[in-house]
């Protein structure tokens, strides 16, 4: 009897709890692919500031580019109570069943910056990802607008891969169509690593005797990988090649010259929007949605913010935005 008593008194606390969640202080999950990448850890810093100051606290867990951890660390947070998970999904396919458990639990879910699929999310934040991948394409047409090029794509673990290649080809197909242009072949890059985009435009250099005009780089660490392959032939500078994120890296190969361009995505617009919209669906507030994504099994809520396209000519553009210093663009 006694143990009934305290049974069904455990079972009114633990509902109490859940039915607990405080508005003015709501708990939020981060749950980062990884964080061992230089743009996440700055979208960790500034959505963690911004969230606190909104009255929330930040739960913050990096998957290390796993997806078992990944889902690990979601059922972690689902049991630490929180009231909303927001995902950098390392794969886009494989979160259905965590974020089941979590809706089940009433947590409302956001994915950030890449989208989940097949799941029941809530909304979606990004950058507009098509934007960054016509960007790209244009960025070495301007340069070559004629000539051989290689399409060195994302993770293909990663909904925006897939998002940025179709942006490409928006700009490059009907030159292709046109004869202006040959595509010489294509690779997605195993989690965006580097050294494995160096090793695919090695042997891309290796298959066409070394006569490409351009690498189609989706972000700035595949970019140098593939400036690397180029440097060992003395092509860096020669070769046109694409980035994206803004990376210190990527940034100073742009001024030096050796890759074409990056795409610079304010990370701190996103991090403080998307933690304001976290506490507004905590709050039962609307966020101002201006777009709506299919993820297979919903058209889910989103949020598309603009990319800037970033040469040699404007990359000032991040002192002014104080997104770095003339000193740390001067490599001092
Ligand atoms: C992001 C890029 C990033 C890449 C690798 C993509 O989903 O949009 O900004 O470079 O992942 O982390």
């Amino acid at each position: 009897m006694n143990k009934m008593i305290k049974a069904v008194g455990l079972a009114m606390l633990m509902m109490a709890g859940v039915a607990q969640a405080d508005p003015q202080h709501p708990k939020i999950g981060f749950s980062i692919d990884d964080l061992r990448l230089e743009r996440w850890t700055r979208d960790r810093d500034y959505f963690v500031q911004s969230a606190e100051q909104l009255g929330a606290k930040v739960y913050v867990q990096s998957a290390d580019a796993s997806e078992q951890r990944q889902i690990a660390q979601i059922e972690n947070l689902i049991s630490r109570g929180v009231d909303v998970l927001v995902i950098v999904p390392y794969n886009a396919t494989v979160l259905s069943n965590a974020i089941r458990e979590a809706k089940k639990a009433k947590i409302k879910v956001v994915a950030y910056d890449r989208l989940i699929l097949n799941s029941d999310i809530d909304a979606y934040i990004s950058f507009d990802n098509k934007e960054v991948g016509k960007m790209q394409a244009q960025g070495l047409v301007n340069v070559k607008p004629k000539g051989t090029y290689y399409l060195l794509g994302g993770a293909p673990t990663d909904n925006n891969a897939k998002i940025l290649r179709e942006g490409q080809m928006e700009v490059l197909k009907p030159l292709v169509d046109k004869g202006a242009i040959k595509i010489a072949g294509q690779q997605w890059v195993k989690d965006w690593s580097p050294s494995e985009a160096m090793a695919i435009v090695e042997n891309a250099l290796t298959a066409n005797n070394n006569k490409l005009d351009a690498v189609v780089a989706s972000n700035d660490a595949t970019a140098g990988g593939a400036i690397q392959a180029l440097a060992a032939q003395k092509l860096a500078g020669k070769v046109a090649v694409s980035g994206q994120d803004a990376d210190l890296a990527g940034v100073r190969r742009v001024i030096a010259g050796t890759q074409t361009m990056t795409v610079y995505k304010p990370l701190k617009q996103i991090a403080s929007t998307a933690a304001q919209l976290a506490v507004q669906l905590v709050r039962g507030q609307k966020p101002a949605y201006n777009a709506q994504m299919d993820n297979g099994a919903k058209k889910v809520d989103s949020l598309l913010l603009k990319p800037i396209m970033l040469t040699k000519s404007n990359v000032d553009v991040l002192v002014k935005d104080g997104f770095y210093t003339q000193a740390q663009l001067a490599g001092k």
